[in-house]
């Protein structure tokens, strides 16, 4: 599954486990078994030329990816920052073996671990358009979410001044 799949699932739950930072990580990380056990896309190993058509959708992946995890930190309300983040890490954690193995040579997990990640795997070529079409479903939800905790959070900012709106039918009536 795309990172930034596992990116934008991380913004529902973080919204759901807001006071919950700690919680909101492990639900990450277990999403990512979720996700990668349901029908997903992966290069055809039959190509040749797999290994490298596989790194040039990880590059853009990992970059829009860590993109996507700095525009929603930035635009989450306050309240759920902290658990949002979270959620994210959480949620993108086991597919940092990639990079490592990439980059330094060594798989930072232990073998159980590694050997559950792949176990859960459930990719074909084929699978494209589920990545997709998880992708933008995933991604208006949490724009809704992320719009609702904006507000959510003006309006509480806004409580105050709305007191004497609420207080006037008493006003009126001990005034009269
Ligand atoms: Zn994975």
């Amino acid at each position: 599954v795309f990172v930034t799949n596992h990116v934008l699932s991380g913004v529902i739950i973080g919204r759901t486990l807001e006071r919950r930072p700690v919680a909101a990580f492990l639900v990450g990380v277990g999403s990512h078994l979720v996700l990668d056990s349901v029908p997903h896309w992966s290069c055809d190993k039959t190509l040749a030329d797999a290994p490298e058509r596989f790194l040039e959708a990880a590059k853009k992946d990992g970059v829009l990816g860590l993109a996507t995890m700095a525009t929603i930190t930035m635009v989450v309300d306050r309240r759920s920052r902290m658990a949002t983040v979270a959620a994210m890490a959480g949620a993108v954690l086991l597919d940092l073996d990639k990079p490592f193995v990439h980059f330094a040579g060594i798989n930072p997990f232990p073998k159980t671990v590694q050997r559950l990640h792949s176990w859960v795997q459930n990719e074909s070529p084929q699978w494209m358009r589920n990545e997709l079409i998880f992708g933008i479903a995933s991604a208006t939800a949490d724009a809704i979410a992320i719009a609702g905790g904006r507000a959510r959070g003006s309006l509480s900012n806004r409580e105050p001044s709305t007191g004497p709106v609420g207080d006037s039918p008493k006003a009126a009536y001990t005034s009269s």
